[in-house]
């Protein structure tokens, strides 16, 4: 993007903040802001963030427009920011400004009659599962930290575990209240299941990562509670025999909430890490598959099926947690693989390709690791194609080299009908890899929109387009 003139006059700038918020929610000091500066990205590429940040705690929707309007008439950038779980450098301020934080805006109403939940932008994701098991109802996407806000989710477009089934965020919202960073407040859909009103603008916001406004209350699609739930652990010899089963299992018709995959060396690590054992020592390589159903009888014969298609592919021993105490318990150590690998690593890789293709791409993953004599362990949402490739840190690996193999993982990716992300979104890591992805004709239409929503580009500049 070209650069613009910006303008921080601090001294005003809190004075005027303070006089939108009250003195209490705006921040200056350093040490009091620490975690506001970082995601979750590994500490070799995330960005560093910039000196003379301002951080913000609203707590409406009009103190959010009163912001913007302010922040637009200075030209003062502003980064909207959720839990920071993120894991491309999305939340991250990078030019002096406004750190947005929508942690105080976090009530939630059910619906219950319309099985929706009316949610601000600030509630996390753990109050939401919360709220709706209250309600006897069910959010069923499952992405990894659960600090992660109702905001953060919908601007990532996140996906996660158990989004076979239901699909990701994108699937879920139906509505959204967002403020413009002009400050125009604007209200898109509603508690519809079906609405053709023009140019899908709400859609369009989804998966933005805080660059085309700032989200603060969202409209969104809840599920009746199984009545019956329980998770298999099942393990193979050989990597291919599981992912064989995948596409087998998905044209079953016995349509599982989950399909994971991980491989033995990972998942104990991660069980380590949390001083837990993970419960099936056997195999090479596991899929986790969650089932769901309105009985325990339609459950139990779904269990049966599967089990079929697995055994014919060689699986052994198969586990069955039934209790939800167990089935939260391993749900908790596999979504602790990446906390417990992210000390010794570089990257985090969310490439997803047609999931008939997944063996293919672990294959040629394998290559360039022989190639390159690297450790990249690799584990991912099977059912969707979606794969966590991990580039570490060891004797041979250096940023360099990091980059090289990473463009090499795009390109495997991309030639078998893939994309460089399907989960993570752009952030600023991937913002260099994007032409390998994209058209030019695409990204210049991208920056276009960007202008229209924020033609001052005062809202998370830096991030998503080059
Ligand atoms: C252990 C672990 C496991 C994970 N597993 C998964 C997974 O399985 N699937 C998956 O998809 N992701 C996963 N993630 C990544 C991350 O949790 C998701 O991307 C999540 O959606 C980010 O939400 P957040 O609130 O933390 O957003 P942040 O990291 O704070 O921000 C992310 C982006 O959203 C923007 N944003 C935040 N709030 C708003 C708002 N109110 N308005 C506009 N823009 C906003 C920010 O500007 C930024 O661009 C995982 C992360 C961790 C640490």
């Amino acid at each position: 993007m070209a650069e613009y003139e910006w303008n921080l006059d601090l001294e005003n700038l809190v004075k005027d903040l303070s006089g939108i918020v009250g003195e209490k929610w705006v921040i200056t000091q350093r040490e009091f802001m620490e975690s506001y500066l970082r995601d979750e990205t590994p500490d070799a590429l995330r960005p560093k963030p910039a000196e003379n940040l301002i951080l913000v705690k609203p707590s409406s929707s009009e103190e959010v427009s009163a912001i913007l309007k302010l922040a637009s008439s200075r030209k003062t950038p502003v980064f909207p920011v959720g839990g920071r779980t993120g894991l491309v450098g999305a939340a991250v301020p990078t030019k002096p400004g406004i750190i947005l934080s929508l942690e105080r805006m976090n009530k939630i109403e059910i619906d219950g009659e319309n099985m929706m939940a009316v949610a601000e932008a600030g509630a996390t994701l753990a109050d939401l599962i919360k709220a709706a098991d209250e309600a006897n109802l069910f959010f069923p996407p499952h992405p990894g930290d659960e600090g992660a806000q109702i905001g953060g989710l919908i601007a990532t477009n996140a996906g996660g575990s158990r989004a076979v089934k239901y699909g990701v965020m994108r699937n879920y919202v139906k509505g959204l209240e967002v403020v413009l960073p002009t400050g125009e407040i604007m209200s898109l859909g509603g508690k519809l299941l079906k609405n053709n009103t023009g140019y899908d603008l709400m859609q369009l916001i989804i998966g933005s990562e805080g660059t085309l406004c700032v989200i603060t209350k969202a409209i969104i699609k809840l599920f009746p509670k199984s009545k019956s739930m329980v998770t298999l652990i099942v393990p193979f010899n050989k990597r291919s025999d599981a992912l064989k089963a995948v596409p087998e299992i998905l044209r079953s018709g016995a349509m599982p909430l989950a399909i994971e995959y991980v491989q033995i060396r990972e998942i104990e690590e991660a069980a380590r890490h949390l001083n837990e054992k993970w419960p099936v020592e056997k195999g090479f390589a596991q899929l986790i598959i969650i089932l769901d159903g309105t009985s325990q009888e339609e459950v139990l014969l779904k269990c049966e099926e599967i089990s079929k298609i697995c055994e014919a592919n060689n699986a052994m021993d198969i586990m069955l947690a039934e209790t939800s105490e167990e089935q939260d318990r391993i749900l908790r150590i596999r979504s602790n693989i990446y906390t417990a690998l992210k000390p010794r690593m570089i990257d985090i890789l969310d490439v997803t390709v047609p999931p008939s293709s997944l063996e293919k791409l672990m294959d040629e993953v394998d290559s360039i690791a022989k190639k390159y004599e690297a450790y990249l362990p690799a584990y991912g949402h099977a059912g969707d194609g979606n794969l966590h490739v991990h580039i570490m840190k060891d004797e041979h690996m250096n940023l360099k080299t990091a980059e090289k193999m990473k463009e090499e993982i795009y390109r495997v990716a991309i030639a078998l009908g893939g994309v460089i992300t399907g989960e993570h979104g752009v952030g600023s890591l991937r913002i260099k890899n994007l032409s390998l992805a994209l058209s030019k004709k695409h990204v210049e239409i991208m920056k276009r929109i960007k202008k229209i929503f924020d033609p001052n580009n005062i809202l998370n500049p830096d991030k998503v387009l080059p």
